[in-house]
């Protein structure tokens, strides 16, 4: 099964793919963590993106796109995988289109994350992950089970990102509305979409999730 985790940042796309990858063996493909890491790499890419990223806009659709490209040719995704962040304007969702039937692959499913602007920003600053494994936790609404020791690593070391400020998340949250949102009406043409309460707890928009993918309730 292939499908797409759409939502604004905070929504909650990255905390559902991870854990979608570890009970249904899909992978998450986030083209925010493949950019960081370019950035951390010091790559070309990293180097064209590093800026435009501070800023909480989008990073150019060719340079995502390759990214994506290169990515769902290898191996692992054939079992199934979960597009996170990606696709982010209607070019790229055309370029995922294309690149997709070339490979005879198709889109199953895209789940629409429907979360209020008003509560993102104190998502969004409140996220932290693991150095070690990139699970996601929040200060408040998702704290490990021993304080400072990551749930599925044991590691004691975490992460903020850099473009996790209130007032870049504005920013990014404007993009999402302008170039983003547009994606919706896409994807109800095709008869796709599914919508889930990205305002409900974890486990409830996991287990909505489910219900729109058909997995049986656990
Ligand atoms: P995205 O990948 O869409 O930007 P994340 O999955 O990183 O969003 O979630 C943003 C922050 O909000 C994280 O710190 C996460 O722990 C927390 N979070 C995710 N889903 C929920 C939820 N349903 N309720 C409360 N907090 C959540
Ligand atoms: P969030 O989890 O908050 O939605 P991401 O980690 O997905 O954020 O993305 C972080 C930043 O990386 C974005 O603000 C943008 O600059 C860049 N980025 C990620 N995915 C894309 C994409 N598909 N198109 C353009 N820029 C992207
Ligand atoms: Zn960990």
């Amino acid at each position: 099964m292939n499908l797409i985790l759409l939502g604004p940042p905070g929504a909650g796309k990255g905390t559902q793919a991870q854990r979608l990858e570890r009970a249904h063996g899909l992978v998450q493909l986030s083209t925010g963590d493949m950019l960081r890491a370019a950035v951390a790499a010091g790559s070309e890419v990293g180097k064209r993106a590093k800026a435009v990223m501070e800023a909480g806009q989008l990073v150019s659709d060719d340079i995502v796109v390759g990214i994506i490209a290169d990515r769902i040719a290898q191996d692992d995704c054939k079992g199934g995988f979960i597009l996170d962040g990606f696709p982010r304007t209607v070019a790229q969702a055309e370029a995922l289109d294309t690149m997709l039937a070339e490979r005879g692959m198709k889109l199953d499913k895209v789940i629409d994350m429907q979360v209020d602007d008003d509560i993102l920003v104190e998502r969004v600053s409140g996220r932290y992950t693991c150095a070690k494994c990139n699970a996601g936790y929040h200060d408040k609404f998702q704290q490990p089970k021993v304080a400072g020791v990551c749930d599925i690593c044991g590691g004691t070391e975490f992460k903020r990102r850099a473009d996790d400020n209130a007032e870049t998340v504005r920013s990014r949250l404007g993009a999402f509305h302008a170039q983003t949102a547009p994606l919706l009406p896409y994807y109800g043409a095709r008869g796709v979409l599914g919508t889930v309460d990205g305002m409900a707890p974890i486990d409830e928009v996991t287990r909505q999730i489910e219900a729109e993918l058909g997995f049986a309730a656990a």
